[in-house]
């Protein structure tokens, strides 16, 4: 439950941001003590060292740390599926359960040409800090299987994630371990894979079994409101912190990275508020229009062509050109790691709002702040995903199902609840927001495992 000390803070926190703690030798003591060869350009030992450097600050007991510092299980399975074309081929999966102090494993799915096993266990890392950090009550995972669903039919698709299921069926569960989308999967995946869930476990009631994943279609136990949650999230962090960022909504520019379901939806609630997009790079290309470029005709554009590249009503600009273009707030909501020192010392912005998991590289961090760009970080902006998972998976355990209107409420409670903590963690331990989070995070992860201990 929120801390209601941390709720009602309305703390100003505009001031410089106070830079991190350099890389001191406490992470890399823990480092050398579980013998991880710590590589710069790696993504988990990127995200376990800031992680470790907020969790010195924050006071965690090094067993703590220690037990942070790796994930509890890494599963990795070789499945064969057959191709249309009557052929079979070999893929490659992986589960990685990070923690579960505060509850079940929790994490989307990837299917993505790039996904590997280090990589699904820095984002299973993320995940135990963001379901934290917003206090619900899972901890982190995150699969994947290493595929380019673009190049997949719907049967072959369809085949695959059956298989997938099957091959880790009995190391997930609706109170053990509950996926959900990420990249590259969606509510149908989500639904076959609950149906296949079912068929391997005849033994439990089908209904119950669906809270195996979330993130499932409506019609099939999803929650309403779950299709817009990570970018609903995002603008009520957003809100919550324009006073701070002096911004003002009404007459706000913004460009996004990525226009898929983060940044498509992103796009579309803030041009409901009037903030006005003005530029978006995708897999296709990056477009300008500094008059403004309507969301959903480009949603319909994105839709029927696969990206933004040829969109009317806008300019193509070269990729460097379009992080140049000056707004009050840049949005990376398409994958990790694209906001590297090159492309962060082109941003011209006053704050960037990660939509993405991990979208900036530490180096990239580092160059941001130099140059006095606020960052509101990943575990925070993009936490409005799994917390609508978390109330589809309340709806599917009580069968009362909630308006939008609920969902709506519910989920800007949490998500402004999570902000102030962060703001007021951010003065407490006089840090950037990026380790204010993770000190957050870890504060409540801290306290439940003094309360519980180490077993035996
Ligand atoms: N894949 C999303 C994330 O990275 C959602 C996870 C979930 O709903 O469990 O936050």
């Amino acid at each position: 439950m929120p801390d209601t000390k941390t709720d009602t803070t309305t703390a100003d926190a505009t001031a410089t941001p106070p830079a991190p703690p350099a890389p001191g030798h406490l992470p890399l003591a823990v480092f050398k003590e579980l013998e991880i060869v710590r590589d710069p350009k790696n993504l988990f030992h990127q995200t376990i060292e800031q992680v470790l450097i907020a969790a010195e600050l924050v006071g965690l007991a090094h067993h703590q740390q220690l037990m942070l510092a790796q994930p509890k299980n890494e599963i990795m399975v070789h499945f064969p599926v057959l191709m249309d074309d009557g052929h079979h081929d070999l893929f490659k999966g992986y589960r990685v359960q990070h923690n579960n102090v505060l509850g079940p494993y929790k994490g989307g799915i990837r299917y993505h040409p790039h996904v590997s096993l280090d990589h699904i266990k820095a984002l299973a890392v993320l995940m135990t800090m963001k379901c934290s950090l917003v206090r619900i009550p899972f901890g982190g995972a995150k699969g994947g299987v290493k595929c380019n669903p673009r190049e997949l039919s719907t049967d072959e698709l369809m085949r695959l994630t059956r298989r997938f299921c099957s091959a880790i069926s009995n190391q997930i569960g609706p109170d053990y371990d509950i996926p959900a989308p990420d990249v590259g999967t969606n509510a149908q995946i989500m639904a076959w894979f609950a149906d296949t869930y079912a068929q391997m476990t005849p033994e439990h009631n089908r209904a119950d079994t669906q809270r195996v994943v979330t993130g499932k279609p409506v019609e099939m136990g999803g929650s309403v409101g779950r299709n817009k949650a990570t970018g609903q999230g995002l603008v009520y962090v957003l809100q919550e912190m324009l006073d701070e960022l002096e911004i003002d909504l009404g007459s706000m520019k913004f460009s996004l990275i990525g226009f898929g379901n983060v940044g498509g939806w992103t796009a579309r609630l803030l041009g409901e508020l009037g903030a006005s997009l003005v530029a978006v790079l995708d897999h296709t290309g990056a477009i300008h229009n500094e008059k403004g470029i309507d969301p959903e005709a480009l949603s319909e554009h994105t839709a029927k062509t696969g990206g933004v590249d040829g969109f009317a009503e806008s300019q193509a600009v070269e990729e460097n050109e379009f992080y140049g273009i000056p707004v009050d707030v840049f949005i990376p909501a398409a994958l990790e790691q694209m906001i590297t020192p090159q492309k962060a010392k082109l941003i011209e912005a006053k704050v960037v709002v990660e939509g993405a998991n991990a979208p900036t590289t530490p180096e990239g961090d580092a160059v941001l702040r130099q140059r006095g760009i606020e960052i509101l970080p990943a575990i925070l902006c993009n936490a409005g995903g799994v917390t609508v998972s978390y109330f589809e998976w309340v709806q599917n355990k009580s069968s009362v199902y909630w308006p939008a209107d609920e969902v709506d409420r519910r989920l800007k409670r949490h998500m402004v609840l999570a902000a102030r903590r962060v703001k007021l963690a951010r003065i407490k331990y006089e840090c950037d927001m990026r380790t204010a989070s993770y000190g957050a995070a870890l504060e409540q992860i801290g306290k439940v495992y003094d309360l519980s201990g180490v077993f035996p």
